[in-house]
């Protein structure tokens, strides 16, 4: 029996793979996600829906899609925000749409003074956390690149994390069982409804216990809210 197909790719969406320019990062992805992307993805209908969504942002001229990042920094500033929250999938695409023109080389707006530069792509760092926060540390909204390391974090919050992310790997891997693990288990749907209602606490636990915290370090945060692989939807996450 053939292996358990790899994990969808939940991170970035590409234009096409000519240019691999990261037009429509819903979501930002590992090294070995994006690598499976490209060998395996053809535009889906879901990204050129994103694409579409876009266009909007592609319209800006460079100076009024500054302003547009540089104003909402502010509105988000001092909170957490779900990755799932509309006003954060729009700011995710203008991101995009800025990396990919360099706008914050060009200096034409100037993020809230709360905002430090990033050092992978020295847009503001906004910072988001996923389950694979061990492996891939705090994400960048921008370029998708790992905008602070885990080991980087504040050690009293790793102690918090790596608990937590360890607890949530095995969970999250019920998902991808090949069928000889799925056989063995007996009963598969029992136990990934399982691990599905654990998903969703260990979700609970990241945005009423986790994310907050790192406020005291960041200007704003977006946290992960579902999990796509075993069906836990942003709106089972109830805080
Ligand atoms: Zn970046």
């Amino acid at each position: 029996m053939g292996a358990a197909p790899p994990a969808p790719p939940r991170w970035f969406r590409f234009q096409g793979f000519q240019d691999a320019a990261i037009i429509l990062a819903f979501r930002v992805g590992t090294p070995a996600r994006m690598l499976w992307l490209m060998a395996n993805m053809s535009e889906s209908p879901l990204d050129r829906l994103w694409k579409e969504y876009s266009a909007v942002f592609r319209d800006f001229d460079d100076l009024s899609l500054a302003r547009w990042l540089a104003q909402t920094l502010g509105q988000i500033e001092g909170r957490a925000w779900r990755l799932s929250h509309p006003l954060l999938g729009a700011y995710r695409l203008a991101a995009q749409v800025a990396h990919d023109r360099q706008i914050w080389f060009k200096r034409l707006a100037t993020a809230p003074p709360a905002y430090t530069e990033a050092p992978c792509c020295r847009a503001p760092l906004l910072p988001l956390f996923t389950r694979d926060v061990l492996e891939t540390g705090l994400v960048c909204q921008h370029c998708g690149d790992t905008c602070v390391p885990f080991d980087e974090t504040a050690p009293e919050l790793q102690k918090q994390i790596r608990p937590w992310a360890e607890k949530y790997t095995p969970m999250h891997a019920v998902a991808h069982w090949n069928d000889a693990q799925r056989k063995r288990s007996g009963n598969y749907e029992g136990r990934l409804e399982e691990a599905a209602s654990e998903v969703e606490q260990l979700l609970l636990t990241a945005g009423r216990e986790i994310v907050p915290k790192f406020l005291e370090f960041y200007p704003a945060v977006v946290w992960e809210d579902q999990d796509e692989c075993l069906e836990v939807r942003p709106e089972d996450v109830e805080l």
